[in-house]
């Protein structure tokens, strides 16, 4: 029996007070925590859950990936088409609104977030950072098509009733990766880089630029803003969410200067004589691991309690936070503590 129908089944049950508390009970302590009933038979049933949060603003979600869309008097604005939800998401927006989708917004490139784009109107403009409609051009993926409109630093979407403001500062969980804000419900929404409540995807979400996705969790906090979404798991955040991840990957770096700075590799080689033999290269794979295991044992104890299946991702942070270290951020202090 997958998760969802367990959820469900369990809900249904809440007629009677007793299964209502053993429910909340149970789910609590697998991570899920308490749903609200109908949402749950909604993602059981329909395969997505559907909420607003603001005015004209809903948030959509399968508990796996998220997404808002919002409605203005003059059309439909989607935020990533997610191919999880493929048709659906459409069903959804069907569910509050007879408006037509007329913009479709890319956080950035990545398939599992736009692969369904190709499913929408043909003629919705389709807006992304330079950055995106860049790698886009050139991948000719026909699940994702190039945007129409692009931008490099700021954009302001006016449809309607309503205001999204699109920002991109550097590259960070990837290159064209954008803030959109909805400044008058106070909502925020930034993809792959917190996730609430949780530990992060692994490799520090698969950031290809460590420095970059450290320095918009601080970004983040610059915005005036009360609800937000972040693309993963199943649920809004808010401020709090992101000074915890803003907190953790600093404690990353930190533990990850001080495991590399207590034994550097020239040193590590010493105790093995697999210079000698001639073997440094794979050497240097087995020091990795030994100070990714040492990194990891201070770590765990510390956040285990904080975020979420952290003991599942911690050792491919450390990991991700030294090869960052070694190839590309600056020496000196943490990056999260740096004013830029
Ligand atoms: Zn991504």
């Amino acid at each position: 029996m997958c998760l969802h129908t367990i959820i469900a089944a369990c809900y249904r049950r809440c007629l009677h007070a007793i299964y209502c508390i053993t429910c909340a009970v149970a789910l609590a302590m697998t991570g899920i925590g308490l749903m609200q009933p109908a949402l749950a038979n909604d993602v059981a049933g329909k395969g997505y859950q559907l909420r607003q949060i603001g005015d004209g603003v809903y948030f959509l979600s399968d508990t796996a990936y998220n997404t808002i869309f919002v409605v203005s008097d003059q059309g439909v604005i989607v935020v990533d088409p997610l191919p999880t939800l493929g048709k659906k998401y459409l069903q959804a927006i069907a569910e509050v609104t007879a408006q037509p989708v007329t913009h479709i917004i890319y956080s950035h490139e990545h398939l599992d977030h736009i692969g369904a784009a190709s499913l929408f109107p043909a003629g919705a403009h389709i807006i992304a950072q330079a950055e995106t409609k860049r790698s886009l051009d050139h991948l000719h993926d026909p699940r994702r098509p190039s945007p129409d409109i692009s931008f490099e630093h700021a954009y302001r979407l006016e449809v309607g009733n309503q205001l999204l403001e699109l920002a991109y500062t550097s590259p960070n969980h990837a290159p064209g990766n954008i803030f959109i804000h909805l400044p008058r419900q106070k909502i925020l929404m930034l993809v792959d880089v917190i996730y609430p409540g949780y530990a992060p995807y692994p490799n520090l979400g698969v950031s290809t630029d460590i420095g970059g996705t450290i320095r918009i969790n601080r970004q983040a906090l610059d915005y005036d803003f009360q609800t937000f979404v972040g693309g993963h798991v199943g649920n809004t955040g808010n401020r709090a969410d992101i000074e915890t991840s803003l907190a953790f990957l600093t404690a990353v770096e930190v533990t990850a200067r001080q495991v590399l700075a207590e034994k550097t590799f020239p040193d590590y080689l010493k105790t093995t004589g697999l210079a000698a033999a001639g073997e440094s290269w794979f050497a240097h794979d087995d020091y990795e691991q030994e100070r990714v295991n040492a990194c990891y044992t201070r770590l765990l104890p510390v956040w285990e309690q904080r975020l979420k299946g952290l003991a599942r991702s911690l050792k491919s942070h450390c990991w991700s936070m030294i090869v960052g270290l070694a190839i590309s951020l600056p020496p000196g202090a943490a990056t999260g503590d740096k004013a830029y």
